[in-house]
């Protein structure tokens, strides 16, 4: 039996979310793009978002062509200023909270702002990287995004590594055609497993491998409450369902005082 909430019934939602909270002992948190969008974060994927106006550089095209490397920049420096100046909103806050009192494991993330961190959260499992930091594909160095957005701006220049020479420098992110880091993939599936609470916070869950995470804590035993806009390939598994805005649901349970 899945409980169902919608924006009318907001406050519900938030006391049974926080009777859940008090009865679990092992709780982790999945999210996902909409949980960025009141912070001013575009999700990249709804209409008229940063893919439907630019064709995205395939990791494979990024570390053999010159052209692509430059086209992928092009993108990146114009998509930075999108989040540079973000900040983290509600939800992210909360999660902190919730993180600094002992009541959540970690957080896993699709996301690449780094809002989570900027929050105060520590414990941060991010399955497609940070755009936060840009990393060298031949060697080991990495650094800070902000400077070399700042250079490829100005310079309208694709980076060199100041390492090594090599001019395969990009976003700490994963791109598409690029496999997820195996060792947070490992850590993300052992939290999921024993969970008892999980919380899938606006993600579409249609990403693989990233939604198998949330697919697989509630088969393995955890009440999954999903928040999120639309339906997802796993309300069926959900023991409560939210559809409303993120910020007005955490804002109610600011309410309750949890
Ligand atoms: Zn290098």
């Amino acid at each position: 039996m899945v409980d169902r909430f919608d924006e009318s019934s907001v406050t519900q939602a938030a006391e049974r979310v926080r009777q859940l909270l008090a009865d679990s002992r092992s709780t982790v948190a999945f999210t996902g793009a909409g949980i960025s969008t009141e912070s001013g974060i575009p999700d990249f994927r709804s209409p008229g978002g940063v893919w439907a106006q630019n064709q995205p550089v395939y990791f494979d095209d990024f570390m053999s062509s010159e052209d692509a490397r430059y086209e992928y920049w092009r993108q990146k420096a114009q998509a930075h200023q999108d989040f540079a100046d973000a900040q983290p909103n509600i939800t992210h806050h909360t999660l902190a909270e919730w993180e600094r009192d002992g009541r959540l494991v970690g957080i896993v993330t699709q996301n690449i702002d780094g809002l989570h961190q900027a929050a105060g959260s520590q414990n941060v499992l991010e399955l497609h990287g940070t755009a936060r930091e840009v990393a060298c594909m031949d060697c080991d160095w990495r650094e800070p995004a902000d400077r070399w957005v700042r250079y490829c701006l100005t310079e309208d220049k694709v980076p060199e590594c100041p390492s090594c020479g090599k001019a395969r420098v990009k976003h700490a992110t994963i791109s598409f055609g690029q496999s997820l880091p195996t060792e947070v993939l490992r850590t993300a599936s052992s939290w999921s497993r024993q969970a008892e609470l999980y919380f899938a916070l606006g993600s579409s869950l249609v990403v693989h491998p990233a939604a198998g995470l949330p697919q697989m804590a509630a088969e393995s035993g955890a009440k999954l409450v999903i928040l999120n806009r639309d339906e997802t390939p796993l309300d069926a598994l959900a023991t409560a369902i939210v559809r409303a805005p993120l910020g007005d649901f955490f804002r109610s349970l600011a309410e309750l005082g949890s």
